[in-house]
Formats: structure tokens, sequence, C-alpha cells
């Protein structure tokens, strides 16, 4: 059974995800930082996502589409994990990019996942077990920050925490069961929504 995400869940969803962009942003500005004129674009990068909620919300964005540009993002979807999977298999770490990129830019940007978000700035976080984590943006991020002595870094702890509290408020004690979420993008798009069975408790 297709497991779509309950209204609220979906709402505080939106709502973390803006409060990402909003965080994103105060040290963006700091950093008079943007990806205008990056020669790369990030959006080639290998992600593993985790969550079945992220998992569902991208499934809200993409039934939102026409079949005709939901079967095209599935077409492209396929085609990256034939080709992801010929890279692994050659022990390369994949560089292809993500399906949902058009034209340099995302496709489904209202809901596009939470690294998406995140990725480029300088970031720390404080893991479950206490070890601090920091992170140092990307490498046209590094090249502004390089000679700075006090970096500003978006904390990205309490908006992860957000992120963990909604996986569990929405599947409950099903978390323990359910097999752990370990997809990139194209993975979740030609699987189509979470499959779960609303009474597995
Ligand atoms: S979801 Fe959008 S922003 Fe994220 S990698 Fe794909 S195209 Fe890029
Ligand atoms: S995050 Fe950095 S490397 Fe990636 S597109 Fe933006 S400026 Fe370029």
């Amino acid at each position: 059974m297709q497991s779509l995400l309950p209204k609220m869940i979906s709402r505080q969803m939106a709502e973390l995800y803006k409060d990402m962009e909003d965080a994103y942003d105060q040290v963006a500005v700091q950093l008079d930082f943007t990806c205008n004129g990056c020669q790369d674009n990030c959006c080639d990068s290998y992600f593993l996502h985790h969550t079945y909620t992220e998992w569902a919300y991208l499934w809200e964005g993409l039934n939102a589409l026409s079949e005709e540009k939901r079967e095209y993002f599935s077409e492209k979807a396929q085609r990256y994990i034939l080709e992801s999977e010929k890279m692994l298999a050659a022990e390369k770490r994949p560089d292809i990019m993500c399906p949902l990129n058009e034209d340099g830019l995302c496709g489904l940007y209202s809901h596009r996942m939470m690294i998406c978000r995140l990725h480029g700035i300088p970031a720390m976080m404080t893991r479950p077990d206490g070890k601090q984590l920091t992170f140092p943006g990307c490498f046209r991020c590094q090249e502004i920050t390089e000679k700075m002595e006090d970096i500003p870094r978006m904390e990205r702890t309490a908006l992860f925490q957000r992120l963990v509290q909604l996986e569990t408020g929405w599947l409950g004690s099903r978390r323990k069961v359910l097999p752990k979420v370990k997809k990139t993008i194209a993975d979740m798009i030609v699987q189509g929504p979470p499959l779960f069975s609303a009474s597995v408790v």
C-alpha cells in the first residue's frame, strides 16, 4: 500500500524545509556567497537519503506534476540507476546529473531534498553521541572562507532533530520494523512512493 504523508506532517515538512532555506540564507549572506556563475553543478553529487518522510514528500511534489512530466523524470531516473550501478561496480563514485535537474536547474525545487538545501556553505552539527562535526562548504565557499578567522556556520543539529521527530511521529512503532531507507532520488522516483501498510504497528 502506498503511503502518503498525513497533512500535518506534510505541513511541518514544508516548514522545516523553509527554515533550512532561511538558515542557509543567513550564512550565505554573511559570506556574500551564491552559486551564481559556478562552473560546477552540485546536482551531480551522489547522495543517499534516509527518511521515509522526505521520500513521501518528494512524491507529493511528483504527484503534482503532469503524468507526462512524471514519466519524463522516471525515464531519466531509470537511466541514472543503470549508469550509477555500472560506476559503483567499477568502484567509482557516481557523478551523474540528478534526474530532476533540467538545464542546470532543479525541476522540483519546492520539494528538493534536505541535502540540496544545506550543501555549499560551512556548517556544524552535534551528533546524538555528542560528537561535534564541522563541514567546510563547497570548494568555492572555501575560497571565500580560507582567510577568515571566525567562519560563520549553519547549525544543522536542531534541523536534523526536527526531521527525525517528523519521521518518528509519522512512522511510530513501524520505524522499528520497516527497512532502513538508503536511496538516491532516482531510486525514490523509480520505486514510487514508500510502500508499507498502515496496519503495520
Ligand atoms: S533534487 Fe533538485 S536540487 Fe536536489 S540534486 Fe536533484 S535537481 Fe539538484
Ligand atoms: S554549492 Fe558551490 S560548487 Fe555547488 S554549485 Fe554552488 S557554488 Fe558551485
